[in-house]
């Protein structure tokens, strides 16, 4: 089950980081590493510190957008080190674990998969990058010190989802998205909802683009909370294309 757990290490500067997070994940049995716009990579500092992990590091998947890192995924978490602008539901390491054991083990999610998103070593994640996120996911540290390095944050990270998906040992977790047999929407079809819906309230004059506020996010938020599943996705897209008729009258 932990082959369906991604990690997708946004913009990272240090091949150094790759090479670590290759190994923290190798030590936890998960395997799929996916860098989006990687600095420097492929990079000998890289194979250097992952230190036998190498395998992770020729498997690893390079992309150019976040979007194709996630376009598979049913569940998808960003990790902060600090509180945001807006709040986001938030859980820690070990109720993410208990989460994706309940989702990746059973109801719609039976077949899905995880992303956790990490962000630069600098910067982070941007905003509308963790407005992608179902959740957020913080480790607890001392609150005048957060930020973790990134390869360790993944190492807390992966050790927890071993802890859960593996070793058996998730706490109880509320069920995550539906029980019954439709599949849960993946990141591809949500985004596509979340286009067609921005469109259309642009076009109803529901949203200035000139001063969006915190619209999207606010609704995204909500539809998130939600866990729609394929159909629930396709209904809400089949309103969105009469709203966007009636509009354009
Ligand atoms: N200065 C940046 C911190 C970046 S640390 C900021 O303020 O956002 C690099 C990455 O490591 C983060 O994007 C996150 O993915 C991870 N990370 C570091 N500390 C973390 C923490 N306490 N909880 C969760 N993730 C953390």
């Amino acid at each position: 089950m932990l082959d369906r757990v991604r990690i997708v290490l946004v913009n990272t500067t240090h091949p150094g980081n790759i090479g670590a997070t290759a190994r923290a994940m190798k030590n936890m049995g998960l395997s799929d590493l996916c860098l989006v716009e990687p600095k420097l990579f492929p990079h000998e500092e890289a194979q250097a510190r992952a230190s036998g992990a190498d395998d992770i590091l020729t498997t690893a998947r390079v992309v150019g957008s976040i979007e194709e890192a996630l376009a598979d995924c049913q569940l998808v978490v960003g990790t902060s080190a600090r509180e945001r602008h807006i709040p986001w539901p938030l859980v820690n390491p070990r109720e993410l674990g208990a989460i994706s054991a309940q989702m990746l083990q059973s109801g719609a999610g039976a077949k899905g998969r995880v992303a956790v998103l990490f962000g630069r070593e600098a910067s982070g994640l941007t905003n509308e990058e963790l407005h992608l996120c179902h959740k957020h996911v913080h480790i607890p540290t001392n609150p005048d010190f957060s930020s973790l390095n990134v390869a360790a944050a993944v190492q807390v990270i992966s050790y927890e989802m071993r802890m859960a998906l593996v070793e058996g040992q998730a706490a109880g977790a509320p069920q995550w998205g539906t029980q019954w047999d439709i599949e849960l929407a993946d990141n591809a079809e949500l985004e596509r909802m979340f286009e067609h819906l921005e469109r259309t309230l642009i076009d109803i004059e529901f949203l200035d683009p000139d001063n969006p506020r915190q619209l999207m996010p606010r609704l995204r938020r909500l539809i998130l909370r939600a866990v729609p599943d394929k159909v629930e996705v396709n209904v809400l897209r089949g309103i969105l294309k009469k709203v966007g008729l009636y509009g354009k009258r």
